[in-house]
């Protein structure tokens, strides 16, 4: 699973094809960790990834932690029903018919930011789903259109796969949100052995990095955006 904070991986598991292994609940930072996971479900999926890219989306609309000290389940969603709960151990399945029942308030959602707009809402709601199952998958998710006009923007000048021909003209790829070729492979990470190492290779890396071509990405001061922020 994916650790939500970019570039740690200190609390992410690899996925598990076999339903019957049983898995840690020790996975992911808590403020982004899925309600299946929270209420003991011995097996999950990369849903909970889902989930936790919602609960950061959320936060950097609302400029907050999303879910902090209290159940997800009290705040936004409502009440599960004991069809969504279907994953959960049994303790936690008693505990939450215990308490008064709840109906959903996604409009909660519309209030994170004036600045949401209608997709960003429509995305967020169907990231933050409480049923594994029935949340959006990945594949999914980057077809919303929520996330059309920052792809377009990443591939007008950030990107490495598109390019301008001399006469000015954007040559784009085929596909604009392409699979990886080859699955994740840590052999970079499994050959570093001391701190010293690390050190000295992300010396080197961050080197390498200057010497290239590449647009990095950086705030634009004279942005409309950014004249607001700054305001
Ligand atoms: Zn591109």
């Amino acid at each position: 699973m994916v650790q939500p904070l970019i570039c740690d991986f200190g609390l992410a598991r690899v996925a598990e094809p076999d339903q019957n292994v049983h898995m840690t609940q020790e996975v992911v930072t808590q403020y982004y960790r899925a309600p299946e996971i929270l209420m003991g479900a011995r097996h999950y999926t990369a849903a909970v990834d889902v989930w936790s890219v919602g609960c950061i989306f959320g936060e950097l609309l609302r400029r907050r932690i999303l879910f902090q000290a209290q159940s997800p389940v009290q705040q936004l969603l409502g009440s599960p029903t004991l069809e969504e709960m279907r994953y959960a151990c049994e303790g936690a399945k008693s505990h939450m018919l215990r308490r008064a029942q709840k109906p959903p308030s996604l409009a909660t959602l519309y209030n994170l930011s004036s600045q949401a707009t209608h997709e960003a809402v429509h995305l967020l709601c169907q990231m933050l789903v409480f049923d594994p199952d029935k949340r959006i998958t990945v594949v999914d998710a980057l077809a919303h259109p929520y996330l059309d006009e920052g792809r377009l923007r990443y591939h007008s000048c950030m990107c490495t796969c598109c390019y301008t021909t001399s006469a000015g003209m954007r040559q784009y790829r085929v596909d604009f949100e392409p699979s990886a070729a080859h699955p994740f492979d840590d052999l970079w990470e499994r050959k570093l052995t001391s701190v010293q190492q690390v050190k000295e290779e992300m010396h080197k890396f961050i080197a390498e990095q200057l010497n290239t071509s590449r647009v990095p990405l950086c705030i634009n001061p004279q942005s409309a955006a950014f004249k607001s922020f700054a305001r």
